[in-house]
């Protein structure tokens, strides 16, 4: 039988991680809540999913609206085996004693600190960990492309230390209200930026330095990363090691990927709503000097983090074990095919 998955928020992560749950046989969206009865609450409608008002006192607004809602989010939290919290950051922690009160396992997403769950996840890295936990967090779309690619690395050959410096899309494309139209910013100024001791809540044995900047583009983040090995490896090892994982993609720049615009043109014809969930790393990037492995990689910061809350779902709920959910999600999400 199908667990059932409430989704509180339905915005940018929200929407996707229900779209994703559809397509596993062994998950159903029991619903998705939304604070306001604007489009994205019209197309959720639209689209099959049962709606309800993640703000108690907003069903009237929605109904004044025209669209039907079926109660609050107290009212969908009563008959579901696990929520996955999508609101904006830093409001997941409020809805937190809601979860507790109604002894419901909730998922939060990257823009919490680290300490509203028992576990910071990232499947490959650590799916184990986040077992039959009551609350996990996935960490954020930064986090997660420069762990599977720090783990991967790490898995085959010993790591001293990592430097990343984090050339990060400014808002996402529907954003219309903060922005950076010229300019470089930054971000933050002082070292390090939250990124490296992110990536330590997964991987705490990992010596991380980052910096971070961000920049006037909405599609994707860029990581330029330096990893100092231990011994010696060469970049066709390096290259023969990434293309093992299939949540990291190779992309070459002599195959027309000369920038983010291009992987960007390029999911879009591979995927729904161009969401890549791999990380896209740049063949001709890998390099090898003194000792340090260089590595240029790109991260569609919408979607990479949806293969990770399905499978923190099944670790959570014991429905799969690590290789099975992965495997599972992978396939229903087409990932590395
Ligand atoms: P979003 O603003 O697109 O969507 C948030 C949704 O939550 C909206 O639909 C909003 O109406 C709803 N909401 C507002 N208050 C709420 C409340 N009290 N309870 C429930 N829902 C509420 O935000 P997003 O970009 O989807 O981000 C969600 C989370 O995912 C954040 O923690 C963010 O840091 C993280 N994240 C975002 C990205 C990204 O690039 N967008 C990537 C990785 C992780």
């Amino acid at each position: 039988m199908a667990v059932k998955v409430a989704i509180n928020g339905y915005g940018t992560i929200g929407k996707r991680v229900a779209d994703a749950i559809r397509l596993q046989p062994d998950m159903e969206v029991a619903g998705v809540t939304k604070t306001k009865p604007d489009f994205d609450a019209r197309m959720a409608v639209k689209k099959g999913y049962r709606l309800y008002a993640a703000i108690p006192d907003r069903v009237k607004v929605f109904e004044e609206a025209g669209i039907e809602v079926e109660g609050t989010i107290e009212d969908l939290l009563q008959d579901v085996d696990i929520v996955v919290d999508c609101s904006p950051g830093k409001v997941g922690v409020q809805n937190k004693p809601l979860y507790e009160r109604l002894g419901v396992k909730a998922i939060f997403q990257g823009g919490e600190k680290k300490d509203v769950a028992d576990v910071s996840f990232s499947a490959i890295a650590n799916f184990e960990e986040a077992v039959g936990k009551q609350f996990v967090r996935v960490v954020s779309c930064n986090t997660t492309g420069l762990t599977r690619l720090i783990y991967t690395i790490k898995k085959n050959f010993p790591i001293r230390k990592v430097r990343a410096t984090m050339i990060r899309r400014v808002v996402d494309p529907k954003e219309d209200k903060k922005g950076l139209v010229n300019g470089i910013e930054p971000n933050p100024i002082k070292l390090p930026s939250h990124h490296g001791p992110d990536v330590q809540s997964v991987l705490p044995d990992i010596n991380i330095v980052t910096t971070a900047f961000k920049v006037p583009t909405t599609i994707m983040h860029v990581h330029s990363v330096a990893i100092e090995m231990e011994g010696d490896v060469t970049e066709e090892e390096i290259k023969n090691a990434l293309l093992e994982e299939p949540r990291i993609m190779l992309l070459r720049s002599s195959d027309g990927f000369t920038s983010t615009a291009k992987i960007i043109e390029f999911a879009r014809e591979l995927r729904l709503r161009y969401d890549l969930y791999e990380n896209a790393v740049w063949t001709e990037s890998i390099g090898v000097v003194d000792g340090e492995v260089y590595i240029t990689q790109a991260i569609n910061q919408e979607s990479i983090v949806v293969p990770e809350n399905i499978d923190a779902i099944r670790a959570m709920l014991e429905l799969k074990d690590k290789e099975e959910s992965i495997k599972e999600t992978n396939r229903t999400l087409k990932i590395g095919i």
